[in-house]
């Protein structure tokens, strides 16, 4: 398949881009693309804007820009799905043979896509995929957090999620097909484009600001985030409750007997109620952490079996 890509004379290339409340952003990076894209005079381009239910302009900016420009279509929800879901419809409607994903704040610089078509062109590789190197002008707090997260879920996962990877990235259309086919409602792209597997090849570039806005991210939305990425693809804090478990009734074991040994040998004092007290606690506490590791795993297997459509679309393009 690589080699019939890569012996066509022109290939169509598509970028899917979500945007909510993206009023401001969007003119600039209209003018970016349509630049790279000049340079890349054997390349057809399909740019699919997906509409996550902004509640400011962004639908007319990209419903003008779509009338004018017939490169550029548009997706719109009728609501705010999330970001997951703008990418698995603007990847369920794209038609290209190598298919892009990138923010429209031009915090993925556009100039990539050059090289990372010419890196897919060879066939060498399935998917070239960008890093940030560094976290410059982030929160030191949300770095702080970003990597024991990363640290975390690459130890209980066996599906390697790489520390400061973006979703900037261009794929071939046999990888994006592949994606499609995981149609899980509790999306987590970051796993699922490691998961798939293919050829990655890694581009690194530093840290750039937005070109206008704000972002969407607040610090509890990316702890959420995190917790339905362990969730997602790790099963091994479910084993948290059977090792705690095991522990705690080796425990209980050994200070029976010594409860015992203690009373035939000093007789039965009424005292230590204090540290019953904090034993109960801590037990209570364990049981209920435990029990919450559950129910996290069973609300996700609850929205799977409903099997709500993971968006729908009010309006779109011709
Ligand atoms: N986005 C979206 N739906 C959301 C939140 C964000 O489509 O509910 C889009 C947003 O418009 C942007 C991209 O996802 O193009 C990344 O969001 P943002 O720049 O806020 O994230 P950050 O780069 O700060 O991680
Ligand atoms: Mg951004």
């Amino acid at each position: 398949m690589p080699d019939q890509i890569s012996n066509k004379i022109s290939s169509k290339i598509s970028i899917i881009v979500p945007c909510y409340n993206e009023q401001e952003s969007i003119p600039y990076f209209y003018k970016e693309i349509c630049n790279i894209f000049k340079q890349m005079p054997d390349v057809v381009l399909e740019t699919i804007f997906v509409d996550d239910g902004s509640k400011d302009h962004t639908l007319e900016i990209i419903k003008e820009i779509s009338d004018r420009d017939n490169r550029f279509k548009y997706i719109s929800f009728s609501r705010n799905f999330g970001k997951e879901a703008a990418l698995y419809a603007g990847l369920s409607e794209s038609t290209g043979d190598f298919i892009g994903v990138m923010d429209v704040d031009l915090q993925d610089p556009p100039g990539l896509i050059k090289d990372m078509y010419i890196a897919l062109k060879t066939g060498e590789y399935d998917c070239v995929a960008t890093r940030r190197v560094d976290r410059k002008n982030e929160p030191p707090i949300r770095s702080f957090f970003a990597r024991i997260f990363y640290k975390l879920i690459n130890k209980i996962s066996n599906t390697n999620i790489v520390d400061g990877a973006r979703d900037f990235r261009l794929m071939t259309r046999q990888m994006v097909d592949a994606i499609l086919s995981v149609s899980e409602y509790n999306r987590f792209s970051k796993g699922i484009f490691s998961w798939v597997g293919f050829k990655t090849k890694w581009i690194e570039f530093e840290n750039q600001d937005r070109i206008a806005g704000k972002t969407k991210w607040s610090f509890w939305k990316l702890f959420l985030y995190s917790i339905d990425g362990i969730v997602a693809f790790s099963t091994v804090p479910l084993a948290i409750s059977s090792i705690f478990g095991i522990l705690f009734c080796l425990i209980s074991f050994i200070l029976i007997l010594f409860i015992i040994i203690k009373t035939l040998v000093f007789g039965d004092p009424v005292s230590g109620w204090p540290s019953t007290a904090c034993i109960i606690f801590l037990v209570g506490g364990l049981q209920l952490f435990c029990t919450g590791i559950l129910g996290q795993y069973l609300s996700k297997t609850y929205l799977e079996t409903k099997k709500r459509p993971i968006y729908i679309i009010k309006s779109k393009s011709k």
